[in-house]
């Protein structure tokens, strides 16, 4: 089976799509990748999904990408004795470490090193937003702050520090345990929450020891200020635009959302546009022109993967809300203007073997309207340069690796096929042909183009370009 867009799409799974029939009815439906959300998912939940989205990656026959989502340090405040309390614009508040139940006056906030770190002036949002308060005054225990806007508190909000510089590294303890539990379980992403600096990745990278790739959510303005170096040490990125949105203006969320986009294109590393793509479809089972018009935005931008949250996971129409996806990207990708979009942000190749083959087969590709790119990767790491070229036809990735293939369906453009690694320059050939023929990219007497390293099996060598006709038989007829 094989898609017709380039772009994938992520659908988060919950409550609504946790069944392994729905899991293959979204799959089938277009979506390329699933995540599970470690903020509302427990270890064994966290298993069975995995084995669910195994079984249904064996009845389908394709590699599916797992991506597991870290919930990082999110702050929240404790409880209050009557569960909420209303605040007047104006008055004073304040957040202390004494545990006792908060009040109209105060509250427990139960993270001593925030206490110590924020300042006067700094801001405090509480609830995404909705109450806005500003600090007058800490003594290192306590934040004695003014309400600016909103009125209701209630327990365990969730509070962001959009001005503070917060002491805390990317992992809590739970966040480490869950890591251990997706890591042994063998999920392909990771994907970091609220990373502030490119240290927070360091401490994840030396746990995962490879065994996954490591996607950074960019969601605090501290890490939008050191992107560079966060994109340097990340293997991809996601424009978290739901706590973004909080941290940082709203109005300023979309050149963000082009700012990270451009940039990881750039480095050739993945790029994920998540949250309220299609938000109204949680309860309608159509989406608003505007939401189809945000998520052609982030096609046209050459966005690596379109992300579904609450849409999959929790709303009343997940699979509808995957085949709107689905169609909004196939009908942006045939736009006579798509190409010319696309291609206005391709960036020159590095000075690398897999960059200057995979920028050669792309042009070779699309002047001789060949059929596909067939890229042999054992690491991946050619599949994401090719990808990085934004080809107008196909790549079809062959690897050997089963994990490279479910990485790589994260990945624009590519299709990935699991395929043992060729005995000799021939039988490379062959095999590129039979499978482009086999997966329905070519018909007998159509091209494509193949690149590989040679001596065959040595990884990072990528150094040859081949063009062959698909036979027919299915093989290549030289
Ligand atoms: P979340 O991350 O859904 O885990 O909060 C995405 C975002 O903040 O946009
Ligand atoms: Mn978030």
């Amino acid at each position: 089976m094989r898609r017709s867009r380039k772009v994938k799409i992520l659908a988060t799974l919950g409550p609504a799509s946790s069944e392994e029939p729905k899991i293959r009815e979204l799959f089938e439906a277009g979506a390329d990748v699933f995540r599970i959300n470690m903020s509302h998912a427990d270890h064994k939940l966290m298993r069975t999904l995995v084995s669910r989205i195994r079984n249904v990656e064996k009845e389908v026959g394709r590699p599916i990408g797992i991506l597991a989502d870290l919930q990082g340090p999110k702050l929240r405040v404790g409880t209050f004795a009557e569960g909420a309390v209303e605040l007047e614009p104006g008055q004073t508040f304040t957040f202390d470490d004494n545990p006792a139940p908060g009040d109209t006056t105060r509250v427990h906030l139960p993270h001593p090193e925030i206490l110590s770190s924020v300042e006067a002036g700094h801001r405090l949002l509480v609830d995404d937003g909705r109450l806005h308060l500003v600090c007058e005054e800490t003594d290192g225990r306590s934040i004695r702050t003014r309400v600016v806007t909103g009125r209701r508190i209630s327990d365990r909000k969730g509070v962001s520090l959009p001005d503070t510089d917060l002491p805390v590294g990317a992992l809590t303890d739970k966040d480490r345990s869950d890591l251990e539990a997706v890591l042994e379980t063998g999920v392909n992403w990771v994907a970091l929450s609220f990373i502030q600096r490119p240290e927070d990745l360091a401490e994840v990278r030396k746990i995962a020891r490879g065994r996954a790739l490591l996607l950074s959510k960019i969601e605090k303005p501290q890490a939008v200020a050191r992107l560079a170096e966060i994109i340097e040490l990340s293997d991809a990125l996601m424009v978290a635009r739901g706590d973004l949105g909080v941290e940082m203006p709203l109005e300023s969320v979309p050149g963000i959302q082009k700012q990270i986009t451009r940039a990881a294109r750039k480095a050739g590393k993945p790029v994920v546009i998540a949250t309220q793509m299609l938000e109204s479809m949680i309860s309608a089972p159509v989406p608003t022109r505007a939401e189809v018009s945000d998520v052609s935005i982030a096609v046209f931008e050459g966005a690596d993967a379109i992300m579904l949250s609450a849409e999959s996971a929790a709303g009343q129409y997940p699979v509808e809300a995957v085949q709107m996806m689905n169609a909004i990207a196939e009908q942006v990708e045939r736009d006579p203007l798509y190409p010319g979009i696309i291609h206005a942000q391709r960036s020159e190749p590095e000075a690398t073997g897999a960059d200057v083959i995979s920028a050669g087969a792309r042009q070779i590709a699309e002047t001789l309207n060949l059929s596909a790119i067939v890229t042999y990767t054992s690491s991946g790491t050619t599949g994401l340069r090719a990808a990085r070229e934004r080809p107008l036809v196909p790549i079809i990735a062959l690897s050997p690796v089963p994990d490279t293939a479910r990485r790589l369906s994260l990945v624009w453009g590519t299709h990935c096929v699991i395929s043992p690694d060729a005995v000799d320059l021939d039988d490379m050939v062959d095999r590129a042909c039979r499978i482009a023929y086999e997966e329905e990219f070519g018909r007998p007497g159509d091209r494509v183009i193949i690149t590989a390293g040679v001596p065959l099996r040595t990884p990072g060598a990528t150094n040859m370009l081949r063009i062959a006709f698909i036979g027919s038989d299915g093989l290549s007829s030289a």
